[in-house]
């Protein structure tokens, strides 16, 4: 596995950064190393991957939730200059085409029905209600050792598919945007209020917590919340309400963390591999001297 060296797990998620103003997150398995959106051009998600100790070259495909430039205006430069294809639905990939920068230059479809199989993990998707041609949440299962992870990123409601989709999975990454009552009390014009809030906008944090509920099982092992509105949310407030629905569903593990888009999240990682009892570890930064925390 191309990681850190830190570990041997199956699966490690490391949030690169979260946020409208970018999105990217590098995912680990037993084979190899994904990018999940590229809403960063090279150079900026270079710094990242530098700051986090990875390399661009460990990058063996990259996958797009959708069109959005906070999730793909990176992703023609990162397919040209380094090589790298692109991985989304046929209609997301279609929507490409609207870049400013034109169509990625290497790119394939992701199945339409079943999985496909990226860098040793299997990959399937499921539709998510939100204002762009094909939004996805992916799920990503380590084909070596069935350790799985799901992403749903931008996202206007909680569907029952939805939260079937994500239910099982070992890690989750969800969007936890804004507070509503600091959307309805910010400074954001009524229609970008009514946008975000609409049922193809995004998620609140109590819509959030509302899809953790649903999908909270004994075998989670961490949850991330991610595309934060640096206006209207805060880290606590989002953590807050996410905390809240997961005790009540039962969760006990206290393996939750809310991404920022200045600044990578330390990897989460699931360990165990080849059966037992799965943990979860939190370290932070490696530049900033290897605190690491074993649960
Ligand atoms: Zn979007
Ligand atoms: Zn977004």
């Amino acid at each position: 596995m191309s990681t850190t060296g830190a570990n041997r797990s199956p699966l490690q998620v490391t949030v690169l950064g979260s946020g409208s103003r970018g999105n990217a997150l590098l995912v680990d398995g037993s084979a190899g190393t994904v990018l999940i959106d590229a809403g960063y051009g090279p150079r900026a998600l270079q710094q990242r991957l530098h700051a986090v100790g990875r390399r661009h070259e460990e990058i063996q495909g990259l996958l797009l939730t959708h069109e959005h430039v906070d999730h793909a205006s990176g992703a023609p430069a990162v397919s040209a200059k380094w090589g790298v294809t692109v991985h989304a639905t046929p209609r997301t990939l279609a929507a490409l085409d609207t870049l400013p920068d034109g169509p990625p230059m290497h790119r394939a479809a992701l199945a339409e029905q079943g999985a496909s199989v990226v860098a040793g993990f299997e990959i399937t998707h499921c539709a998510v209600p939100h204002d762009a041609a094909d939004c996805r949440a992916l799920r990503l299962t380590d084909v070596a050792s069935g350790a799985s992870m799901a992403v749903v990123l931008d996202c206007g409601a909680v569907t029952n598919t939805l939260a079937g989709f994500l239910r099982d999975a070992d890690l989750l990454v969800v969007e936890s945007n804004h507070d509503r009552e600091m959307l309805a009390n910010g400074p954001y014009p009524r229609v970008l209020k009514q946008r975000i809030r609409g049922g193809r906008g995004h998620l609140s944090n109590a819509e959030t917590a509302e899809l953790l509920a649903a999908c909270a099982h004994k075998g989670l092992q961490g949850v991330l919340l991610a595309h934060l509105s640096e206006t209207n949310n805060t880290a606590g407030h989002a953590v807050e309400a996410a905390r809240g629905a997961l005790s009540k569903a039962g969760w006990r593990k206290e393996l939750l963390w809310a991404c920022a888009q200045r600044e990578a999240t330390p990897a989460v990682w699931v360990g165990g591999m080849g059966g037992g009892e799965l943990s979860v570890f939190w370290y932070g930064g490696v530049a900033a001297g290897g605190r690491r925390r074993g649960v």
